[in-house]
């Protein structure tokens, strides 16, 4: 050691580490956890099962992101639909039915469901979708159904509206009756021929297509002979006519309507047939002072589908049991013939005061009567034959029935 030197306390020299290195080592450590993260959390496979067969997937992949990298394991995607059932886009229903589990999972899962280790995977085809609808209630009309048979048609069960819900597609704007909510209930009109129930025997005597020149003839028959019939006037008839019309009444017969025009009223829109029955009544009305709500239908032409357009308008509807086939001027005893020969209780016959020569009804009318009333029949009006058959609801034996308020027509 040397004097005077004195070797004063030092730190030894720190040993120089290289700095560079160090860090380089931190960030390689960082690097290899980053790498076993990212294999740990993105890149690890696991084993999982897709349709019966082992398939090693990234852990946690979305079933969304699963379907898409394996063009959904062939599964063909459903369509969108209308709600009338038709496509409005191909594919665009549910991608595929995805089974995970042993549990359907739904489509909105897809996206956020993962799959894990062990998960065992069905993947069918999608299904079809439905595009959005609104949904509304609509009135459902009520059909009309003719019940038995007979002359005499009217109304023995009014209509009533049913409800329906009906869908219309928020895409497509189609229109879709879904279901009936409501029956409605059906208007019956029933068929029924007269038969007077008191042991007596009773016919009707009936004229169409008048009043015309004629009448006036056959009303003085039938007040010489005194028995009342039902005549069928035309409307138009009843205009020019309107003194006939109006002794028809006051001479106790019944006055009842053939509408106004005689047209073949299955070939009337339903503007059409409600107008012929409603002017001819105007008119009968106009010229008699009573206004008729029977009627006989122009070739006895009245379907269902005329009653449930206009069955609100008429009490009833009249055809004939007889034939006398007059308008073809068959010659007056053939008429007396036909009528006598074919005569029955409760029988309706037909016969015209209008519409043609009706010379030969004039000469056969005071026979048919007289033969009748040896035969024991007595000669009373359709309204009085209903009444006497006691089947007939009192306002159609009226003539003033009404459709209810809560009813319907069909049409
Ligand atoms: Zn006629």
């Amino acid at each position: 050691m040397q004097a005077g030197y004195n070797h004063p306390y030092r730190k030894p020299p720190r040993r120089q580490g290289n700095p560079t290195a160090a860090l380089a080592l931190v960030a390689g450590l960082a690097v290899v956890l980053v790498a076993v993260g990212v294999w740990w959390f993105v890149l690890r496979t696991v084993p999982v099962t897709v349709n019966a067969q082992e398939l090693n997937v990234h852990e946690g992949v979305t079933v969304e992101q699963l379907l898409s990298d394996n063009d959904s394991f062939g599964a063909k995607p459903g369509n969108l639909l209308s709600v009338s059932e038709n496509v409005i886009t191909e594919g665009g229903g549910t991608p595929a039915t995805v089974v995970v589990n042993g549990e359907e999972l739904p489509v909105d899962q897809f996206a956020s469901r993962g799959v894990f280790s062990g998960d065992t995977l069905e993947v069918t085809d999608g299904v079809d979708t439905h595009e959005e609808h609104e949904v509304s209630t609509e009135v459902v009309a009520p059909s009309v159904e003719a019940n038995g048979t007979g002359a005499i048609q009217f109304v023995s069960q009014w209509g009533k509206a049913g409800e329906k819900e009906v869908w219309t597609g928020k895409t497509s704007g189609e229109k879709v009756d879904k279901k009936v909510t409501k029956e409605p209930q059906n208007m019956v009109v029933s068929y029924l021929n007269p038969k007077p129930q008191d042991g007596k025997k009773y016919m009707a005597l009936t004229f169409d297509d008048g009043p015309s020149e004629y009448t006036g003839k056959i009303l003085d028959i039938l007040k010489e002979k005194g028995v009342h019939a039902t005549f069928y006037n035309l409307g138009e008839n009843a205009e020019n006519y309107a003194k006939l019309c109006k002794r028809v009444a006051d001479e106790g017969h019944e006055l009842a309507s053939h509408t106004n025009q005689h047209m073949n009223l299955p070939e009337q829109d339903r503007d059409g047939l409600r107008s012929e029955i409603s002017s001819a009544a105007d008119r009968i009305e106009q010229a008699s002072g009573s206004r008729p709500q029977m009627i006989r239908a122009p070739y006895g032409a009245f379907t269902t589908t005329e009653w449930g357009r206009a069955g609100d308008l008429i009490s009833c509807n009249v055809l004939w049991n007889i034939d006398t086939l007059d308008w073809k001027r068959p010659g007056a005893d053939a008429i007396v013939n036909t009528v006598v020969g074919n005569a029955y209780n409760g029988a309706i016959a037909l016969m015209h005061d209008g519409g043609g020569n009706r010379s030969q009804d004039v000469e056969a009318l005071p026979q048919i009567i007289d033969q009748l009333k040896e035969a024991g029949y007595q000669l009373v009006t359709v309204g009085e034959l209903m009444k006497l058959d006691g089947r007939f609801p009192e306002e159609v034996v009226e003539g003033k029935v009404s459709m209810p308020e809560d009813a319907v027509l069909p049409e």
